[in-house]
């Protein structure tokens, strides 16, 4: 049917009319809504909600950050998103990204191109190949080009404890190849001597009777169990929904993993800049009701210090927060440092200072059998001062249709012959073995230590390291550019950051002669380093750590490290 232009007229009037009634009905509703008590007061709480979220937490992070720090967040903040948004200019970006592809071409061609002799595998080989042909490969590939660990000229990375402990570990193994601890019925053996190495760990740092602990893959997943739990028990007791943790700013990277992986937000504290400990104010700075747990290590990974684990204790005690002291690298090493100053004294060091479970404040421990106890890699201890601890590390899924399921840590299956090379390590090396490797280790760090102190005078030892490692860093030459001139010569020290500085962790293979060759290497490279004066340093090290130190290209930095990541799995 068509409309004829009256019918029109009248059927855009009455929708009109109907419109606008419409529209005075809404409003009338609105009125009659706005003006009830009841809207008004949600209205009311809603926005008295978000003002004290905004506020509370503002507030919390002016504490914890104070004044200046805040601001400086703030700068820092304001600075990344304007370097950020440069990267959008077509011109900056092509520039950027043509040299960031230049300098990943470069890292891939280091790490993937292994010459022309070697063959890759992309797919699996159509007909198997015979043991023999290969194990002759790999053998071949084991002769790879590689940093020369074996000098001893390598920080920490290597900890292993001699040939013959190598020898033992690899029949051990052969021995336990199919074993798993998701089955203890299939492999009582494997239960038994995970369970006694755990509690010769728990020996090791003086545990209470009520001492447990659990066994992990290494240090990083001991220190996500400790977090994890933190957070369970927070949440479990005290209804702690938005948990935070507090750790020195050298804690090691598995904390920012933790906070990561588990939802965590972790307060770093500012180190004492005397002692390189952590700052106890600053942590005191950083507690609230959300804290779970605070943190310190004995020692850390950057600089070897161990942290005031007496003051911390003193501080988790009074706001009831839990303790843990990360003992990963001190491992077996830490748990002897009273023993061997006691006899080799050192003027400059009055008192070790107490780290372990004797800390009445102290709740866990993590302390790395795949370090100075020389157990193959893959290996590590949480350790918990009574059970309600570890409880909340623990993984239940008793619905499941597979049946009632519980681990007590990340993994599922897990390889029964690592715990029986740790096993057999531990037992062969023994109590006087390790006493005897700490002496040998620390004597070596403190060579180092007490070298530079004496000979070197333009670089400068970072604190009083007591332990096996050793930083150092100068207010007259480039670090990194040392570092780089030291890499020529065939030595890889670990480069740190804020502040710059280099460092060593001594292991067995520095303790045979390699510490008076890095002694000389280092005066060497001091020289050239020297005597390169003012000149652009053109190093990896230099260049890389030039990037990450400024501002304008830091976020550069995790494209690089994304990079880095993806070239692992180049085949
Ligand atoms: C090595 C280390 C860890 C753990 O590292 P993993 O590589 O996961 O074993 C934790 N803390 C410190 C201080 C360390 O040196």
């Amino acid at each position: 049917m068509l409309l004829n232009e009256v019918d029109f007229q009248v059927y855009v009037e009455s929708t009109a009319q109907f419109l606008r009634l419409f529209a005075l009905h809404v409003r009338l509703f609105m009125d009659y809504v706005s003006a009830s008590a009841t809207f008004q007061l949600i209205r009311n709480l809603s926005f008295f909600y978000v003002a004290y979220y905004l506020v509370s937490h503002s507030w919390r992070e002016l504490c914890a950050r104070g004044l200046i720090g805040s601001v400086n967040d703030l700068y820092q903040y304001l600075a990344r998103s304007f370097f950020r948004l440069l990267m959008l200019v077509p011109q900056i970006k092509s520039k950027v990204s043509n040299e960031l592809s230049s300098a990943m071409a470069q890292m891939e061609a280091e790490m993937t191109d292994l010459g022309p002799t070697v063959t890759r595998h992309l797919e699996l080989p159509e007909h198997g190949q015979s043991s023999e042909d290969v194990l002759n490969e790999m053998r071949q590939l084991s002769l790879l080009k590689h940093s020369a660990w074996e000098d001893g000229k390598v920080s920490g990375a290597v900890y292993h404890g001699g040939e013959e402990i190598l020898r033992l570990q690899t029949e051990a193994y052969g021995m336990y190849t199919v074993a798993n601890q998701l089955h203890p019925d299939v492999f009582p053996a494997v239960r038994k001597m995970d369970a006694e190495v755990v509690s010769m760990v728990l020996r090791l740092f003086n545990a209470p009777e009520t001492g447990v602990g659990c066994s992990t893959s290494g240090g990083t997943e001991s220190l996500l169990m400790t977090c994890l739990s933190a957070k369970m028990k927070a949440y479990r007791e005290r209804g702690v929904t938005e948990p935070e943790i507090i750790a020195p700013v050298t804690i090691h990277a598995g904390f920012d993993k933790a906070a990561y992986y588990f939802g965590i937000k972790l307060r770093h504290a500012k180190l004492d800049p005397k002692t390189y400990q952590v700052d106890l104010k600053s942590v005191r700075r950083l507690i609230n009701s959300n804290t779970v747990l605070i943190a310190g290590s004995a020692p850390n990974f950057p600089h070897g210090i161990i942290d005031d684990i007496d003051g911390l204790s003193k501080i988790a005690l009074k706001y009831k927060i839990p303790l843990h002291v990360d003992a990963c690298l001190g491992s077996f090493v830490v748990p002897y440092l009273e023993r061997v100053y006691a006899a080799d004294p050192d003027p400059a060091v009055s008192k070790i200072p107490r780290f372990d479970f004797r800390v009445p404040g102290v709740t866990s421990i993590s302390c790395d059998t795949h370090k100075y106890g020389f157990a193959p890699k893959g290996s590590s201890v949480i350790l918990y001062r009574d059970s309600t601890y570890r409880k909340n590390q623990y993984f239940l899924a008793t619905q499941w249709s597979g049946g009632i399921y519980a681990s007590p840590t990340l993994a599922g299956s897990r390889p029964g012959a690592l715990m029986a090379g740790c096993w057999a390590t531990m037992m062969h090396v023994g109590d006087d073995g390790y006493y005897a490797s700490a002496k040998s280790i620390v004597a070596t760090a403190r060579r180092i230590k007490e070298a530079i102190r004496t000979e070197i005078p333009e670089i400068y030892v970072i604190g009083e390291p007591l332990s096996s490692v050793v930083s150092f860093s100068s207010e007259q030459l480039n670090i990194y550019a040392l570092a780089d001139a030291l890499s020529s010569k065939g030595w890889h020290l670990s480069a740190l950051q804020n502040p710059p500085a280099l460092h060593i962790a001594c292991t067995r293979l520095t303790t045979a002669g390699a510490d008076n060759e890095l002694i000389k290497c280092l005066k060497d490279s001091v020289a050239t380093v020297k005597a390169a004066g003012k000149a652009k340093a053109k190093g990896d090290t230099a260049a890389l750590y030039g990037v990450a130190g400024s501002v304008s290209t830091r976020g550069l930095v995790d494209e690089l490290a994304v990079g880095f990541l993806d070239i692992l799995y180049k085949a």
